[in-house]
């Protein structure tokens, strides 16, 4: 099952904003698709890290084991989905990344830090934006 992040913000005397690198750390919360238990905190994943998917041949960028029914589900960032928020999108939500899903569902995202911005008019560039405390950004799972 996929689930795609999108996010909107609004964005001011910025072209574009996004995720740079393998390291970035997407912070979400799980819903156990067995049980319904959600992860009580943050738990990350990112494109650098990846595993042997606990079913099937592929790998996956997350294996988490339910702490309710014990089952062992497993969550993988579709690589191709990653795009950046662009002046264009602002005040709009868009989907910046999609996961695929097996035994879980994303249901919160927590930005955190690790994005970069590109200025409106100069070019110039932000580098390691803080966006944990950020009041112009939402996001949501669809
Ligand atoms: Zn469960």
């Amino acid at each position: 099952m996929k689930t795609a992040l999108q996010i909107s913000a609004q964005l001011e005397n910025l072209n574009e904003f996004y995720t740079i690198g393998e390291d970035f750390r997407w912070y979400i919360k799980l819903k156990c698709c067995n049980c319904g238990e959600e992860t009580p905190e943050f738990v990350y994943c990112s494109l650098g890290d990846t595993y042997p998917a606990p079913h099937g041949k592929s790998s996956c960028s997350l294996i988490l084991k339910c702490k309710l029914c014990k089952r062992e589900n497993s969550l993988d960032i579709i690589k191709d989905s990653l795009c950046s928020y662009t002046s264009e999108d602002s005040g709009k939500f868009k989907t910046i990344l999609v996961f695929d899903c097996r035994g879980v569902t994303p249901i919160d995202f927590s930005p955190r830090v690790g994005w970069e911005a590109v200025g409106l008019e100069s070019d110039t560039s932000f580098a390691d934006i803080d966006l944990s405390s950020s009041t112009f950004f939402s996001s949501g799972m669809v």
